[in-house]
């Protein structure tokens, strides 16, 4: 038998068969009857266990006792700073591109130093230091479409959501993809 592959897994972990269980780390195959379950038990024997009745939401482990609830089931695709919640990361799309599990954490790395560029430039008054910031933001932006497997294309870049920025927002959502950007003038990243 093929051994399941790390796209697999991922695809297992959206659906919510596979959890790296959160305390004890052993991977742990859901009793859910969806998808090819069937097909990787021989590879994930651990089955975890429902808990019934009061909290219809809580899993145990069989190795370690730990319990946890549903949402540990999304913090595969949750990118945080510490405590701090940044984004969630795509399912359907980490599949699409046959992303494997050192793409998505670089990609959370990544999106991690844009967040703390972001927090930067929030405290930056100077606009040399606020256009360095977003030159900063421009270069994670390309080394994001790189690790995501798409064409680096400065075009597709959200830079009008830079902090500070007051360019419309709007408009400039429009025009994505294309070459056509509104800049204001008196925009402290952007402008003159
Ligand atoms: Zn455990
Ligand atoms: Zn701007």
């Amino acid at each position: 038998m093929n051994a399941c592959t790390e796209q697999e897994k991922i695809k297992l972990i959206s659906q919510g068969i596979l959890i790296e269980c959160p305390s004890c780390k052993v991977n742990l195959i859901g009793n859910k009857t969806i998808g090819d379950r069937n097909k990787y038990t021989h590879e994930f024997k651990q089955i975890f266990v429902i808990s019934s009745g009061t909290y219809p939401d809580h899993y145990r482990c069989p190795f370690c006792n730990s319990e946890w609830q549903l949402n540990e089931w999304t913090k595969f695709f949750a990118v945080t700073d510490v405590d701090k919640h940044i984004c969630y990361l795509n399912p359907s799309l980490i599949i699409k591109q046959k992303l494997d599990f050192n793409k998505i954490a670089l990609i959370k790395k990544l999106h991690v130093l844009k967040s703390r560029v972001f927090e930067i430039m929030e405290n930056s008054v100077t606009k040399s230091a606020l256009k360095n910031g977003a030159d900063t933001v421009t270069q994670i932006e390309f080394m994001l479409q790189e690790a995501w497997g798409f064409t680096k294309d400065k075009n597709f870049h959200c830079w009008f959501e830079v902090p500070k920025c007051t360019c419309p927002k709007m408009d400039n959502r429009e025009r994505q993809g294309t070459e056509y950007t509104i800049i204001s003038g008196n925009c402290p990243v952007h402008g003159e």
